[in-house]
């Protein structure tokens, strides 16, 4: 039996978990010695923004509410000036992986503290990895400066969170988890991670869907979802994720939901060269499949299954392939422009992945 070698390397951030722990919000500020807090939110969460106003009290010294999908540095120079103008030495950020991207970008940009309150599963606020967008085109970069110094997981803050964003954000987590078991750069440590993780999305997500206000399996899925940032964060991503890359960044397909209808496709594609990961994964999901069980859960909560549903046209399925594997990342199974468009029109029909891969 050969051994197995590898390297595992972890980001540093404190992380406070529980229900009502929005509360802290002011003693974490105070903790890493700052005072000049610019609150980011995002417009339509303006109650829970109220709420962490309230409890930073004179602290809050600035506001900025603009926070946009996939991070466009135009919105970051708008709040940089506010930052600057009102000499902000922290950002606290409420909301899902976009205000989170926001105020990674100021703190690459300024070296502020940051302090995150997640209300969605995105996982982006435990990676140092922050993706940009400038005249359309998507590019991401990592450096320590870019991660969250502290990360406050309330639950609370996830109750009100619609079941199909919850639903589609759980699948985002899912595939952090998913991809991580299957990476050239997997270890012992991400891999128990990201079983947890997968366990976790699979029992909650069913649940959260008939009662949404379920707090125990609202804190499941949470908790999963930081599990997947770890994983997300840790090791490299492959196919899925440089697919739902392509097709957010050069098709303007909504992020969370396109990870949603990729994975069991992705998943699929690679299952013939990752048999010891998928064999794990139907383990953690109590099913027969990896890929048909993912695409069952999916289905069972009335998430998309079709890129046709999320409006990508036909045609342009070719160049989608094209691009995804012009400079793919690692992956267990090699890439071809005719597999990736074969699987791109599953994926855009909403076909159940069969139990052989293809
Ligand atoms: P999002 O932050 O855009 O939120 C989705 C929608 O849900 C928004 O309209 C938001 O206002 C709303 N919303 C959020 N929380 C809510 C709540 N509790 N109640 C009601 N509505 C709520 O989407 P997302 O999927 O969380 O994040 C996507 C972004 O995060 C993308 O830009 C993606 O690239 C980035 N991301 C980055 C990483 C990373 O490590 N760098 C990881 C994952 C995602």
């Amino acid at each position: 039996m050969s051994v197995r070698q590898f390297v595992y390397k972890a980001h540093p951030s404190r992380v406070i978990f529980g229900t009502g722990t929005a509360s802290k919000v002011r003693d974490e500020v105070e903790r890493l010695g700052r005072s000049r807090v610019l609150l980011l939110a995002s417009p339509r969460l303006t109650a829970l923004t109220e709420k962490i106003e309230g409890v930073l009290g004179p602290l809050a010294v600035a506001r900025f509410d603009g926070a946009a999908m996939h991070t466009p540095v135009e919105v970051t120079e708008q709040a940089l000036e506010v930052l600057r103008a009102h000499s902000a030495d922290c950002v606290v950020a409420v909301g899902g992986g976009s205000t989170t991207g926001l105020a990674k970008a100021l703190g690459a940009r300024t070296g502020v503290d940051q302090v995150i309150l997640p209300t969605t599963y995105a996982g982006s606020e435990v990676t140092p990895v922050l993706g940009e967008t400038d005249k359309g085109v998507k590019t991401t970069r990592s450096s320590p400066e870019i991660l969250p110094e502290t990360v406050i997981y309330d639950v609370d803050l996830t109750l009100g969170l619609p079941v199909p964003v919850s639903v589609a954000s759980g699948v985002n987590a899912l595939a952090h988890a998913v991809e991580a078991l299957y990476s050239p750069e997997a270890n012992p440590v991400i891999d128990l991670l990201a079983l947890r993780s997968v366990s976790g999305v699979a029992a909650a997500l069913p649940v959260i869907a008939r009662d949404p206000a379920d707090a125990a399996a609202r804190a499941d899925l949470l908790q999963a979802a930081w599990l997947a940032g770890i994983c997300l964060s840790s090791v490299g991503m492959s196919l899925h994720h440089k697919l739902c890359h392509t097709l957010g960044g050069s098709f303007a397909l909504p992020h969370a939901e396109t990870h949603t209808v990729v994975l069991p496709h992705a998943m699929a594609y690679n299952a013939p060269a990752a048999p010891e990961a998928m064999a794990r994964i139907v383990e953690a999901l109590g099913a027969d499949d990896a890929p048909a069980g993912v695409y069952d859960l999916i289905s069972s909560v009335d998430g998309p299954l079709s890129l046709r549903e999320l409006g990508m046209a036909e045609k342009e399925l070719g160049r989608a392939a094209q691009l995804a594997t012009a400079r793919p990342y690692p992956n267990p199974r090699e890439l071809t422009t005719d597999g990736i468009e074969r699987l791109l029109r599953a994926a855009w029909h909403g076909d159940r992945p069969s139990r052989t891969g293809r």
